[in-house]
């Protein structure tokens, strides 16, 4: 690990008063869920737009689930990972103010992180397509997993509260997403290539105001050059490290 880039990290946030973190899939690759845009082979065969899309998902849902089901197994045996358990610890001393995440998993909350923003929403609750109605994603989950098409009373289709690939943020949390990014002095981007929008835009707003920014990635992400400290490690190792340094000279 570079520890000289650990310490400039550890400070930079011991000098901030409003910190913000923005992760993608790379922060639960160590919970063994599989970035589906790297190279795992799982998704390798299928483009995510011709069966994760809306509509993809409203003309054939068999093959959605079929799409699904191996990425809902992992994510159902998943847990919180030292990355994750370390945020959740920079929330707990008052020095992370909010969590920007790109994924569904849930693990930030399950790590004990309260402050949220999940984009792409999560698997805690379905919606009917046809009336609305919201419920508790649990027992159709079980369903998906015995190959059942989950359905509502009315007859319409429940789709899980995620966002699709067509489909757009949801308004609400995107604009309290950058109004954090916006009022932070110091933005932690963990497990992300900073390559799917709208959240590869987010940190701009954040370097617009003058914040630092820290960059906590195994590959290169368009906005090395601008960041104060880039480590190109992996993020259950280096996130501890920097929490731990934080606390300790506190
Ligand atoms: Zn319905």
């Amino acid at each position: 690990m570079d520890l000289e880039a650990i310490d400039r990290a550890a400070d930079i946030m011991r000098g901030a008063r409003h910190v913000i973190a923005l992760t993608g899939a790379g922060i639960s690759v160590p919970s063994g869920i599989p970035d589906f845009r790297s190279d795992d082979g799982l998704w390798r065969h299928d483009d995510p737009m011709d069966v994760a899309s809306l509509r993809a998902f409203c003309v054939d849902p068999g093959r959605f689930y079929d799409w699904f089901r191996p990425l809902l197994e992992r994510l159902q045996a998943a847990q919180p990972n030292p990355a994750h358990l370390a945020l959740a610890a920079l929330e707990r001393v008052g020095m992370l103010k909010a969590l920007i995440t790109q994924n569904i998993d849930g693990l930030h909350q399950r790590a004990g992180s309260h402050e949220v923003y999940e984009l792409h929403g999560h698997l805690r609750s379905a919606t009917c397509l046809r009336c609305d109605r919201q419920v508790p994603a649990a027992p159709l989950l079980e369903q998906v997993r015995w190959s059942e098409i989950p359905r509502c009373g009315c007859g319409g289709l429940f789709k899980l509260d995620v966002v699709l690939f067509d489909e757009l943020l949801p308004r609400g949390l995107f604009w309290l997403a950058q109004s954090a990014l916006e009022t932070c002095d110091a933005l932690i981007v963990a497990g992300t290539a900073l390559e799917v929008a709208p959240a590869c835009e987010m940190p701009l707003a954040a370097l617009r105001h003058g914040a630092h920014l820290i960059i906590v990635n195994r590959s290169e992400t368009y906005l090395d050059e601008r960041a104060d400290v880039v480590l190109r490690e992996d993020v259950a190792e280096v996130l501890p490290a920097i929490v731990e340094r934080v606390k300790h000279k506190a």
